[in-house]
C-alpha cells in the first residue's frame, strides 16, 4: 500500500515572514496522519522553517539542489547542506529548471543522485509540453526524462525516490489534465519502473502535479496509478492545501 504524499511548492513567492505564518497555518489544520505532506521553501527560508516545523508532521524540502558535492560552483546550493537544515525532499527537474535554466535530463539525473547521496529524496519531475502532447510525444519525452535517471542511478535507487508527473502545459495554467489522461501516464510510467523491477514499480509513489486545486484533487487521486500531488498555487493559501491534502487522505 503506497502512502500518498503532498508537496507544496511555493516557487520563488512570498517574504520570510509570510512562509512561516503559512507554514504555521498548514501545522495548525493537520488532523489526519493516512497521508504524508511537505513544503518546498526558498532556499533562504528553509533555515527558520526547518525550525519552526522540526516537531510537526509537516516535511520540508528544496525546490533544487546542485548537480555536484560541493566547490567552486557559485550560486549553487550542495545536498549535504540542504541535509544539514534538516530537507527531507528536494525537487529536481522541475520544468521551469529544465525551460529557463537549461537543467538537462543528464543534469537532472545528477543532482537525483547527489539528493540521495545525503539521504534527501528526490521528487523527479516529468513531463511533456503541450507542441510534444499535442504532436504524441508524451510518451517518448517522459520515457527519455526517466531513461537518463534510470541508466544514471539505477532502478534500485528509486526505492527511495519519488516521481511527479506535470505536464508542462499544466502547471500554472488553470489546465488540469483530466483524471484519465493524467492515469494514463502515471500508468505509462509505472510500467516503465516495472520493466526493470516490478516490486520497486508496486512501491513507487508518483505524485501529479499542474493546477491541483480543492475541486479537482479528489478525482485525480481516486486513480489507481496517482499517489498524492505536486502542488504550486494552492499550495500558497493553507486551506486550499489542506483541502488537497485532506482529498488524499
Ligand atoms: C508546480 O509548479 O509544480 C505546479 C504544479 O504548479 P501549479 O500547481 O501552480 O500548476
Amino acid at each position: 500500500m503506497r502512502q500518498s504524499l503532498i508537496v507544496g511548492n511555493w516557487k520563488m513567492t512570498g517574504t520570510l515572514a509570510g512562509s512561516k505564518q503559512l507554514a504555521a497555518d498548514i501545522v495548525a489544520g493537520l488532523n489526519q496522519t493516512d497521508a504524508e505532506i511537505a513544503v518546498c521553501a526558498p532556499y533562504v527560508y528553509l533555515p527558520e522553517i526547518s525550525q519552526q516545523i522540526a516537531d510537526s508532521p509537516l516535511g520540508l524540502g528544496s525546490q533544487n539542489v546542485a548537480d555536484q558535492k560541493s566547490g567552486a560552483y557559485t550560486g549553487e546550493i550542495a545536498s549535504s547542506m540542504l541535509k544539514e537544515i534538516g530537507c527531507d525532499y528536494a525537487i529536481v527537474g522541475h520544468s521551469e529548471r529544465r525551460s529557463y535554466y537549461g537543467d538537462t535530463n543528464e543534469s537532472v539525473a545528477e543532482r537525483y543522485c547527489q539528493a540521495l547521496e545525503n539521504d534527501i529524496c528526490p521528487i523527479l519531475c516529468v513531463g511533456e509540453t503541450l507542441e510534444q502532447r499535442e504532436s504524441g510525444d508524451t510518451f517518448s519525452v517522459v520515457k527519455s526524462q526517466l531513461d537518463a535517471v534510470i541508466e544514471r542511478a539505477g532502478i534500485a535507487s528509486f526505492v527511495d525516490a519519488v516521481i511527479a508527473y506535470e505536464p508542462v502545459w499544466a502547471i500554472g495554467t488553470g489546465k488540469t489534465a483530466s483524471d484519465d489522461q493524467a492515469q494514463e501516464v502515471h500508468a505509462y510510467i509505472r510500467q516503465l519502473l516495472a520493466e526493470k523491477d516490478a516490486e520497486i514499480a508496486g512501491g513507487m509513489r508518483i505524485l501529479y502535479g499542474g493546477s491541483v486545486k480543492p475541486a479537482n484533487a479528489k478525482g485525480l487521486f481516486a486513480m489507481a496509478d496517482i499517489d498524492g500531488g505536486l502542488v504550486g498555487g494552492a499550495s500558497l493559501d493553507a486551506a486550499s492545501f489542506l483541502a488537497i491534502y485532506n482529498a488524499a487522505a
